[in-house]
């Protein structure tokens, strides 16, 4: 079986999956794509729900592009598609949302084909909204299928969970993805591939923006900061002024990961333990000083802050930030 040229090369697996269980007929009727963003899930989703809407599939394994379905879709107006999703980014999948969704799901399909609906993220289904689609992904009627997009680390509610099939989006190696990354931003620097490619954790999708949104100057800049308040030239304040402006969420994540490089080096005391190789001098120098329980202290509070950060609570996060620098500050 031939998978989707339009498919970056870490997909087709998963994708090859997907095929496989259209033509032995065993595609299930909710199905959860599961993976860390940057990953392409959404892509795949789509291409999934282009090849069950579309009435001339390539080899049945290919939308067409051409049919009528295929050009509905393609103008945002296919009348058997839906879409589930926050009022906006951050905000919850609310249950009138899903009773909105109830005529519809109890008629045809227009179109005469299947019915599918996108989930994303199905992580901000709230509890309520929840309870609503279990009965539909328990007897979801014929030809509809539910696709819905679980974005790591945000858990997924279980009980969505237990009605779905998941599958699960691996990243590709980094042998696989620097030379990715190079074919789409063949003028970036080789370090930079690297060090885009730990920041996003492996998922090339990510990797990708952090390059071109020159995010390994800004990493560089948060290290200054960092190093700047231990040693007593910039104030905590000042940084936490900066860090504002900034996309927080990122800056937390990368601080996160030099945090689980600290613990690692004082546990071990081996440099090579290390991830983020190019602040080994700075870890070292902390790593002598702190106290271990401090540095785990530290690392949880940064964890719920990014948790916070990432479900738009209504937080002040300059004075979240403040606090978080302060016991960097007293970390040595
Ligand atoms: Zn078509």
């Amino acid at each position: 079986m031939k998978a989707s040229g339009e498919l970056p090369f870490w997909l087709e697996t998963s994708w090859l999956h997907m095929q496989q269980m259209l033509v032995q007929q065993r595609l299930p009727h909710g199905l959860v794509l599961s993976g860390l963003p940057g990953l392409g899930k959404r892509q795949l989703a789509e291409t999934l729900a282009a090849r069950l809407l579309c009435h001339t599939p390539e080899s049945k394994q290919q939308a067409c592009g051409r049919c009528k379905s295929c050009l509905l879709r393609q103008a945002g107006s296919h009348p058997d598609l839906q879409r589930l999703q926050p009022e906006a980014e951050g905000k919850a999948i609310v249950v009138d949302m899903v009773r909105k969704l109830q005529p519809w799901l109890a008629a045809t399909a227009q179109q005469g084909g299947a019915k599918v609906v996108l989930i994303e993220p199905a992580n901000e289904l709230n509890a309520n909204a929840a309870n609503a689609l279990l009965k539909n992904l328990e007897e979801p009627g014929q030809e509809t299928y539910f696709i819905l997009l679980h974005h790591w680390p945000r858990p997924l509610l279980a009980t969505i969970r237990s009605r779905c099939q998941v599958e699960t989006i691996q990243p590709p190696t980094a042998d696989q993805v620097q030379p990715w990354l190079l074919q789409q931003e063949p003028a970036a620097k080789p370090e930079d591939l690297l060090q885009v490619q730990q920041m996003a954790h492996g998922a090339p999708l990510l990797a990708l923006q952090y390059l071109r949104d020159e995010a390994p100057t800004l990493r560089h800049q948060i290290l200054v900061d960092l190093t700047a308040i231990l040693r007593n030239q910039s104030s905590v304040s000042e940084v936490a002024e900066r860090w504002v402006k900034a996309p927080v969420p990122q800056v937390l994540d990368w601080w996160l990961q030099w945090l689980q490089d600290l613990i690692r080096l004082q546990q071990t005391n081996d440099t090579q333990q290390v991830v983020n190789q190019d602040v080994v001098k700075l870890l070292q120098a902390v790593a002598r000083k702190a106290e271990i329980q401090a540095v785990f202290g530290l690392y949880d509070a940064t964890l719920q802050a990014l948790d916070s950060i990432s479900q738009r609570r209504n937080i002040n996060q300059q004075l979240l930030l403040e606090k978080l620098l302060y016991s960097w500050y007293q970390l040595i």
